[in-house]
């Protein structure tokens, strides 16, 4: 019986013959078909929930070089701490295999692998329950998935600690607070316009994957640079463990914190607009609460509409869609509160420091 390609449309010759069967890849030296069959069936982390997560993104990898794999602790060395927050520890390692790449041997392309090559590890909040800690793996490889643009190659354990630590991509400049206190005098507007691009290009990636990231500040983005040119520098967000899959939130407050966001000022609210929109959604709440006059230790029924049918449906439904969301927000887990603590949320970009270049800057012009 023959076996129905569903590949077949994507195979070229241009990248190079299969390691498995007789037909092209799908992609630079790798074949959907063949490939991440071969891949998930060679190793293992000794967890069935921690394979079977890495094992579900090997098979929805479409390039050689994306797949993430398991990396055994022993195959990472010269680990040092290079910060601490309150979600975590990061470490910069040496990772001694080397991280996927696709050459091309002058015959097509084949899979290899880099020399020994400098990554980061960074413990995820909640790795002590394993479920927790792949929910928040999981939204790092959903964004990575929707093209945000840090690489991320995969999980390993700490086998002296007992945790879980996602390996991503090494940011040789350290992160966007330290690069301000640094550089700030150096940069001109066209380095600030390159940042500012890739950090609201990375955020519209994840906001794309519907996701939101709940904690972006200059700490946690984060620059790397290739060479020596200045445009080669790039700007990354991390720490996406925390965004939330944007679910609950209404669909009407999406739509107009966007609109305060928008690229073009002249579209976004007044500050005054956005009171108005705030307290008019607050007293609509207010309204239907008295009305309901409800009692915060029983269970919110929706309003229906034959109960109130002299109230506007619009008004009704929108006071149901916040009701919703504050149901969904309860079933959250508990890493998303426990940021609000953390010294990492602190430390936003040091204004003292800013505004005291400021203040310098004015004089010496
Ligand atoms: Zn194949």
């Amino acid at each position: 019986m023959a076996v129905i390609d569903y590949c077949i449309s994507r195979r070229d010759e241009k990248y190079g013959v299969c390691r498995w069967d007789e037909h092209y890849n799908t992609s630079r030296g790798w074949c959907q078909s063949c490939d991440p069959f071969e891949m998930t069936q060679t190793w293992t982390s000794e967890s069935i929930d921690v394979d079977d997560c890495i094992k579900e993104f090997q098979f929805m990898a479409t390039e050689y070089d994306k797949v993430i794999e398991w990396i055994p602790f022993d195959r990472l060395n010269n680990i040092q701490q290079i910060g601490k927050g309150g979600f975590g520890e990061v470490f910069s390692a040496n990772w001694i295999d080397g991280k996927r790449k696709v050459l091309n041997d002058g015959k097509g392309f084949i899979q290899s692998r880099t020399k020994s090559y400098l990554v980061a590890l960074k413990t995820l909040s909640s790795s002590s329950n394993s479920m927790d800690f792949l929910k928040e793996f999981k939204n790092h490889m959903r964004c990575r998935l929707m093209g945000s643009s840090l690489e991320v190659y995969g999980l390993t354990k700490n086998t002296i600690t007992n945790q879980y630590m996602i390996v991503f991509q090494y940011a040789n400049n350290g992160n966007l607070r330290h690069y301000l206190e640094t550089n700030f005098k150096e940069l001109t507007w066209k380095d600030k316009l390159l940042r500012l691009m890739d950090i609201s290009k990375d955020l519209s990636l994840i906001h794309e994957a519907k996701y939101i990231h709940c904690d972006l500040h200059s700490g946690n983005i984060v620059l790397h640079k290739e060479g020596s040119w200045i445009e080669r520098l790039k700007t990354y967000i991390i720490d996406l463990g925390l965004s939330r899959k944007n679910e609950g939130t209404p669909e009407f407050y999406v739509e107009f914190s966007e609109l305060c966001m928008n690229f073009d000022p002249q579209k976004r609210p007044t500050a005054e607009e956005i009171f108005h929109k705030l307290e008019e959604w607050y007293n609509l709440i207010n309204e239907f609460d008295e009305t309901e006059n409800y009692d915060d230790t029983q269970e919110l029924d929706r309003f229906e509409f034959d109960e109130i049918d002299e109230i506007d449906e619009s008004k009704v439904e929108m006071f149901n869609k916040f009701l919703e969301s504050d149901e969904i927000v309860k079933q959250l887990p508990m890493a998303m509160k426990i940021h609000q603590d953390s010294e990492y949320t602190r430390k936003f970009i040091n204004t003292d420091i800013i505004s005291e270049r400021y203040w310098e800057d004015s004089k010496m012009n």
